[in-house]
C-alpha cells in the first residue's frame, strides 16, 4: 500500500492542508484538473467574517472564530516561507442597516454576539460615519465588527500553492481525478484519465465538483455550485478603509485603492458567466452603501462557483472507507476556513483527537 497522501484539488484548501501535513512529515501528492487556487479561490472577496457572515451562535460559528484568530500568525509564517504577503489587513467590518427593517436584524445579530462575548460596537448614524466618512447618510446605523479582517484571496491562494512546493508537497496540475479506488473499505488510489494512482489515503478538495467524483460512499450532502459575480473598481487614492457589509451585498476596500463589489448568489450549475443582471444589483448595492463609488472606474469582473452543501455545513472529517477525509463544501467561508480546516486534516490524518468538536460536519 502507497503511503503518500493524494489530495484531491489545489484550491486553498488542497495546498493548505498540503502545507500542514508536510510539516507533518507526510509524502503529499497534489492532483490539480487546472491550475493551482484558480477557481473559487482566486474568486473570492477575502472577507474573515466570523461575524458578519454567521446568523446564530454554535460549532459553526466557533469553527469560524478558530480559523479567524489563526490568520495573523499564517500571514507570518508564509511570508516567511514564501515571500508573498496575503495582504492580511485588520480592516474590520461594518454591517451598514439602511433602513429600519435592517436596523432591527442587525439589533438582534448584536445581541447573540454580546452573549457569546464578541466584540460588536452598535453605531448610530453619526458614529458610523465618523469612522466610516464614505458611507451613506442614509443608513440607519451600522454593527462594527472590529474584529473581522481581510486577506487578498488571490494571493493566498498563490502563497499556499508556493509554501505547499517549499515545503515538499508534488503537484501534477492538468490531472483529473476521475473517482476513488477501493477495496474491503480501504481506500487503494485514485483512478484518472492517464490510469491509477496508487494511495492509502486521499483528501477530497475538489471545492465545488467534489460530488463528481466516483466511487464516494453516500454524503451527509452532495456539493453544489453556487455562483458568485464580483466588479472590481478602481479608486485612487482609496476612498475608504473598511468593509462594508449590507444585507443584499459587500463591497471590500483593498489598502491599494482597488474595491470589490459582491456578490450575487445563483444557483445555475458549472455556469461562470457574468451577467447584465448580475452586475446590474451588485454596482447598485455598493453604490448605495458607499455613494462616491459611482464615480470609480470599473477594473474588472469575473464570477466563480462556491462549493455549497444542502445545509450549509462544510463536510469536514473522516469518510466511511478507510483513508478516506474531507475538506469540502465550504460555501461562502472557504478563505475563512481554511486556516482551521488546514489543522484539521493534520489532526485527523495524524490519528489525534482534533481540537474542536467537529461532528457536526461528519461527511
Ligand atoms: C464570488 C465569491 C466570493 C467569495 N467570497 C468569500 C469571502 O469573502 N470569504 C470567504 O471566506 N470565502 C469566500 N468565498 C468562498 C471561497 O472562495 C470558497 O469557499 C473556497 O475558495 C473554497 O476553496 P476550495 O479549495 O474548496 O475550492 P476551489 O478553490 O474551487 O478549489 C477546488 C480545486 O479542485 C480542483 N478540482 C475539482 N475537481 C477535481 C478533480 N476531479 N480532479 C482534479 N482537480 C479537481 C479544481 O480545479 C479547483 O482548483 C467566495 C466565493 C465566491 C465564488
Amino acid at each position: 500500500m502507497s503511503d503518500q497522501i493524494v489530495i484531491i484539488g489545489a484550491g486553498v484548501m488542497g495546498c493548505a492542508s498540503a502545507v500542514r501535513l508536510r510539516q507533518a512529515g507526510f509524502e503529499v501528492l497534489l492532483l490539480e484538473r487546472a491550475l493551482p487556487g484558480a477557481e473559487s479561490s482566486a474568486a473570492a472577496a477575502g472577507i474573515l467574517g466570523a461575524q458578519s457572515e454567521v446568523s446564530q451562535a454554535g460549532a459553526f460559528l466557533e469553527l469560524c472564530l478558530a480559523s479567524r484568530a489563526r490568520f495573523r500568525d499564517l500571514c507570518q509564517e508564509l511570508t516567511e516561507i514564501t515571500d508573498i504577503d496575503i495582504g492580511y489587513e485588520e480592516s474590520g467590518v461594518l454591517e451598514v442597516a439602511l433602513d429600519p427593517a435592517e436596523g432591527r436584524l442587525a439589533a438582534g445579530r448584536a445581541e447573540w454576539m454580546l452573549d457569546r462575548g464578541l466584540n460588536v460596537e452598535l453605531l448610530d448614524r453619526e458614529d458610523a460615519r465618523k469612522l466610516e466618512p464614505a458611507l451613506t447618510e442614509q443608513m440607519i446605523g451600522a454593527n462594527y465588527y472590529p474584529d473581522d479582517h481581510q486577506v487578498d484571496s488571490v494571493l493566498l491562494g498563490k502563497a499556499l500553492a508556493a509554501a505547499a512546493q517549499r515545503l515538499g508537497a508534488r503537484f501534477e496540475s492538468g490531472r483529473t481525478v476521475l473517482g476513488i479506488e477501493s477495496h474491503q473499505g480501504r481506500v487503494t488510489g485514485v483512478e484518472t484519465a492517464e490510469g491509477l494512482i496508487p494511495a492509502g489515503r486521499v483528501v477530497v478538495a475538489g471545492g465545488a465538483w467534489s460530488s463528481r467524483l466516483h466511487g464516494l460512499p453516500p454524503l451527509r450532502t452532495k456539493v453544489k455550485p453556487m455562483a458568485g459575480q464580483i466588479a472590481q473598481l478602481d479608486t485612487r487614492p482609496p476612498l475608504f478603509r473598511h468593509v462594508a457589509y449590507g444585507f443584499s451585498g459587500y463591497v471590500v476596500p483593498r489598502a491599494d485603492g482597488r474595491v470589490l463589489l459582491g456578490s450575487t448568489l445563483e444557483d445555475r450549475g458549472f455556469d461562470k458567466a457574468v451577467t447584465a443582471g448580475g452586475l446590474h444589483r451588485i454596482l447598485g448595492m455598493g453604490i448605495t452603501m458607499i455613494p462616491g463609488l459611482a464615480e470609480a472606474r470599473i477594473d474588472q469582473t469575473w464570477s466563480g462557483l462556491r462549493p455549497a452543501t444542502e445545509d450549509g455545513s462544510p463536510i469536514l472529517g473522516r469518510g466511511s472507507l478507510e483513508g478516506l477525509f474531507y475538506a469540502t463544501g465550504h460555501y461562502r467561508n472557504g478563505i475563512l476556513l481554511t486556516a482551521i480546516t488546514a489543522d484539521l486534516i493534520r489532526d485527523l490524518l495524524l490519528e489525534q483527537e482534533p481540537e474542536l468538536n467537529i461532528s457536526e460536519f461528519a461527511p
